[in-house]
C-alpha cells in the first residue's frame, strides 16, 4: 500500500477508486509506482551517463502503458528548458506520434516553468511525483519558492489532478540523488558525485 496526497475537491479515477473527499488515501497501485520507478532508474542514468545535471527523470503513459521516460539535461544541451518533464514529454511525441499521454511521472515536484509546460500538453489528466521540491532547497540545489504545486492546483491554476505518492524505497532513492548532487545557484553549474552515489545505492540501483 501507498500513501498519496492530491488536491483537493477533484475526483480521480484510479483503478476504479473514486478519490473525492480526502487530501490523502491509501491506495495500492502497481501502476503508478511503475512508472516512477521508471522515472528514479531514468534519472539514475543521467546521473551516470553525464552528472552535469540535478538528477532528475520523468516517465510518461497512456492509459497504464509507459510511452517514454527521459532525464534532465538542461546543462548537457545547454537549453534552459530542458528539465526531465520536457525531455519525456518531447521524447514521447517522438517515439509515439499518435500519442495522447494521460499521465507524468517525475523523481521530483515539477518546478513553476514545468508545470506551465506540462499544462500545454492538454492530453496530460495526472501529474504524480515522489518528493517535494523544498527536498532540493533544502539541500541548496534550487532556490527556494514560496508555495508548492498544490497550491498552484488549489487556486485552480493547473489543468490536471497532482498526486504526491509516497514510497519509501523510492524516496529514498530520490534523496539520495539530491545528497550526492552539488550546484551552483549562480551558474548553474551542477555536479554529482558519482562514487558517493554508487556505494550509496541499493545494489539493484546500480548501474
Ligand atoms: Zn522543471
Amino acid at each position: 500500500m501507498h500513501t498519496i496526497r492530491h488536491t483537493p475537491g477533484r475526483t480521480i479515477h484510479l483503478y476504479g477508486n473514486a478519490l473525492t473527499e480526502h487530501k490523502t488515501h491509501s491506495i495500492n497501485d502497481e501502476h503508478l509506482h511503475d512508472l516512477l520507478l521508471e522515472a528514479t532508474k531514468t534519472a539514475i542514468e543521467g546521473a551516470y551517463g553525464f552528472g552535469v545535471d540535478v538528477p532528475v527523470g520523468a516517465a510518461t503513459s497512456e492509459n497504464g502503458r509507459i510511452l517514454a521516460a527521459d532525464y534532465a539535461k538542461d546543462n548537457l544541451i545547454g537549453d534552459e528548458r530542458a528539465h526531465a518533464e520536457y525531455m519525456a514529454l518531447q521524447k514521447t511525441h517522438e517515439l509515439h506520434h499518435n500519442a495522447s499521454p494521460d499521465t507524468i511521472g517525475v523523481t521530483l515536484e515539477p518546478c513553476f516553468n514545468c508545470q506551465k509546460y506540462i499544462s500545454d500538453n492538454p492530453s496530460i489528466q495526472l501529474v504524480t511525483f515522489v518528493l517535494p521540491i523544498a527536498q532540493a532547497s533544502l539541500r541548496n540545489i534550487v532556490r527556494k519558492k514560496n508555495g508548492d504545486i498544490f497550491q498552484k492546483s488549489e487556486q485552480g491554476e493547473l489543468p490536471f489532478t497532482v498526486v504526491q505518492f509516497e514510497d519509501a524505497q523510492l524516496a529514498k532513492i530520490g534523496g539520495l540523488l539530491l545528497d550526492f548532487t552539488k550546484r551552483d545557484l549562480e551558474t548553474k553549474e551542477t555536479t554529482v558525485d558519482l562514487l558517493g552515489l554508487h556505494r550509496a545505492l541499493p545494489a539493484e540501483f546500480r548501474l
